[in-house]
């Protein structure tokens, strides 16, 4: 069955139209509804895109491409992945548990911001969640450079089918500012838009960063060796990002409980669980960042 992606507004992510459309459809549930396109997942998360069901709707619309880029944050996952990502490999992907090691210290819930909200209520008699809201890390909005705002009950999960207009109180998701902030979040939005333009640079970065520490990527290989660079660097990746910049991306990466895995090159170069399970892109974006020099990002 070909999906009639009716009426995806801009910028509208996939999972608020999934919403809006069971809202449209008159089916009494969004269960029986996502059950009749063949969706059994419930996890319709924004720090998520390889789901059931981001890709049972791509998969089953006409022209995916575009839908992927404008309608998903899959692109800026590229530098997770280290490819180029379409709706052609897209099955084989699964989420790492984030919970296993970092954490995270950006808010992960369902973003929204004030003039977003007014602005489509005026234009189209709706409210939606926007896809570059949702970007891992970010505070502001894309359009209007407002700060973004989450429920003061976080929507977690879309499984509540709630739109923006339907959360009683906001907060904004970040109350502390610091320079450095700014400076992320730029690099950040640079990062999505060169995921957008360029998906092999972006898709490129983990093998060149690999080839800066002379790192191996081959299994097989020694590691005690790799620890040892990874230590190495490690204190400079802190001491370069800053205590309150790594907190806000990372709430657990200084707590000493976790031990010998804070070590976040360790982490990512030599874990074998990266080479089955995707991380959250913050974790390469804060990397990219530190050694933007060198990989020609500055
Ligand atoms: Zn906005």
């Amino acid at each position: 069955m070909n999906l009639p992606v009716f009426n995806l507004l801009p910028n509208e992510h996939l999972l608020s139209w999934l919403v809006r459309s069971y809202k449209l459809s008159g089916n009494s549930s969004f269960l029986n509804f996502q059950n009749k396109l063949g969706i059994h997942d419930r996890h319709l998360c924004s720090n998520l895109v390889f789901t059931q069901a981001l890709k049972r709707i791509i998969y089953q619309i006409e022209e995916p491409g575009n839908v992927i880029k404008y309608h998903t944050n899959i692109p800026i996952w590229q530098i997770a992945t280290g490819r180029v990502l379409d709706n052609g490999n897209l099955n084989s992907l699964s989420h790492a548990n984030e919970a296993r090691h970092f954490g995270f210290g950006f808010d992960t819930s369902w973003h929204s911001c004030r003039k977003c909200r007014q602005y489509d209520l005026d234009k189209y008699g709706t409210t939606y969640w926007h896809t570059s809201h949702q970007l891992p890390s970010v505070f502001e909005c894309y359009k209007y450079h407002c700060m973004l705002e989450k429920g003061v009950k976080p929507i977690e999960n879309l499984l509540k089918e709630v739109l923006p207009h339907q959360v009683i109180a906001w907060e904004p998701v970040q109350s502390h500012m610091f320079k450095e902030l700014k400076y992320w979040q730029c690099f950040v939005f640079k990062i999505n838009k060169i995921s957008h333009d360029q998906p092999t640079l972006v898709a490129s970065i983990q093998s060149q960063f690999f080839e800066v520490f002379g790192l191996d990527l081959n299994y097989g290989t020694d590691y005690r060796r790799e620890s040892a660079i990874c230590e190495l660097d490690f204190q400079c990746f802190e001491s370069f990002l800053g205590p309150e910049l790594i907190k806000y991306i990372f709430r657990n990466y200084t707590d000493l409980t976790l031990g010998g895995r804070r070590n976040l090159l360790d982490v990512i170069s030599i874990d074998p669980i990266c080479f089955s399970f995707t991380r959250n892109p913050v974790y390469w974006i804060a990397l990219a960042y530190w050694q933007r020099a060198n990989l020609n990002f500055d």
